[in-house]
């Protein structure tokens, strides 16, 4: 019998979760953000679930080509554009729209020898500072690249720094206005946080009706909703959202221990029985991509039933508390997260802020060891 930790990747979740960001942004045309190999969940094990999306985006020209070789004809955008000249090449012939976020991915363009001209998107940094135009200079790198005959349209596109938090996307939207005003263009604004909470209402009241209808027309970028967690946990928990989980980490049981008062369990013995106790020891641990960082008490379910991992998550195995689970033992399902066979629901969401992350990195993180269900 071959190991038995495994990934499996729902589908339904997945159609649903999508249709879930259309019904937030019904005006808008989604991207499905399929960036790190569809957040860990593999893009061709998604592909079919995510063709009703508008197009796929993502960062890498290798994940780019798998989607063309999926026989996608659609809309491709290359979130981070190129990162060299003869990357265009690729752009130019497999129809990849790009993202131009610096000055020098205009030079390429400047000097790219092509037939087909390009659609562009030309990134504003309307204040979180990572990629983009400032303000300032928005409006000269739009002129120049509208003179380039290698470009056939600009699009334009911001990303918010905390559509998921309090601080909101207002301060963000006033200046994606200010200095897109008069310029002609589609626009992409919204990541999964501004869709959900964002888009459908709020900024309505925040910014006025042109900023919603701006917000909402267009494309939006459902990246994480898509895999079906909350981008605001725990403020708003996927259930909140009406998300279902798109992934679940499920493994077994492989020993049990029975504890007496004083014993402790694993590395460092960071975790010491108070009273008689069962404890079973699951096939998972941090080299299949589960996180060191779960101390005692971040929640599992064997045989559906929720419980806690005890002491430290050592590379192959974790423990797990099996008090009151008595019928359980060697054998027995357990879910690090996602949905048991027994019909509970896990939130990786929770198992991430025990662990202190979020549940991006626990998705990406699933270690390729680790075999996924057919
Ligand atoms: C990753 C990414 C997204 C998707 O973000 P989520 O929070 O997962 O929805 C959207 N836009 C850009 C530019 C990104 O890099």
């Amino acid at each position: 019998m071959p190991r038995p930790i495994l990934a499996t990747v729902h589908a339904d979740a997945l159609r649903h979760n999508l249709q879930r960001a259309r019904e937030r942004a019904p005006d808008a045309r989604v991207w499905a953000v399929v960036k790190a190999n569809a957040y860990g969940h593999g893009i061709e094990r998604c592909f079919d679930a995510l063709r009703s999306a508008d197009g796929f985006a993502l960062l890498d020209l290798e994940e780019a080509q798998r989607i063309r070789a999926l026989d996608w004809r659609g809309p491709v955008l290359l979130l981070e554009g190129v990162f060299e000249p003869r990357d265009l090449e690729l752009c130019s012939r497999l129809h990849l729209w790009h993202t131009v976020h610096c000055s020098e991915q205009i030079d390429w363009l400047a000097a790219h020898k092509t037939h087909q001209p390009h659609r562009v998107f030309l990134k504003l940094n309307s204040g979180m500072n990572r990629l983009g135009f400032t303000p300032a200079a928005f409006r000269a790198a739009w002129a120049r690249l509208n003179a380039l005959p290698q470009v056939e349209e600009i699009s334009l596109m911001t990303h918010f720094s905390d559509a998921d938090g309090a601080r909101g996307i207002a301060h963000q939207v006033a200046a994606f206005e200010a200095a897109t005003a008069d310029l002609p263009g589609e626009r992409t604004l919204c990541n999964s946080a501004a869709i959900l909470r964002h888009a459908a209402t709020a900024l309505r009241v925040e910014a006025g009706e042109q900023a919603t209808e701006r917000l909402s027309a267009d494309w939006v970028r459902s990246g994480i909703a898509t895999y079906g967690s909350a981008p605001d946990h725990p403020q708003r928990t996927a259930a909140d959202w009406g998300l279902q989980p798109a992934m679940t980490l499920s493994s077994r049981v492989i020993a049990v221990q029975q504890l007496q008062a004083g014993d402790t369990v694993g590395y460092g013995s960071t975790f010491t029985a108070e009273a008689p106790m069962r404890i079973g020891v699951v096939a998972c641990g941090y080299a299949d991509g589960y996180p060191r960082h779960a101390p005692t008490g971040t929640p599992v379910l064997v045989d559906g039933v929720r419980t806690r991992v005890v002491g430290r998550v050592s590379m192959d195995m974790v423990m797990v508390d099996l008090s009151g689970l008595d019928a359980a033992g060697s054998g027995s399902e357990v879910v690090l997260w996602g949905r048991s066979a027994h019909g509970a629901v896990l939130p990786v969401d929770e198992v991430a802020a025990a662990a202190g992350t979020i549940s991006y990195e626990l998705l990406c993180a699933v270690a390729a060891r680790v075999p996924f269900a057919a």
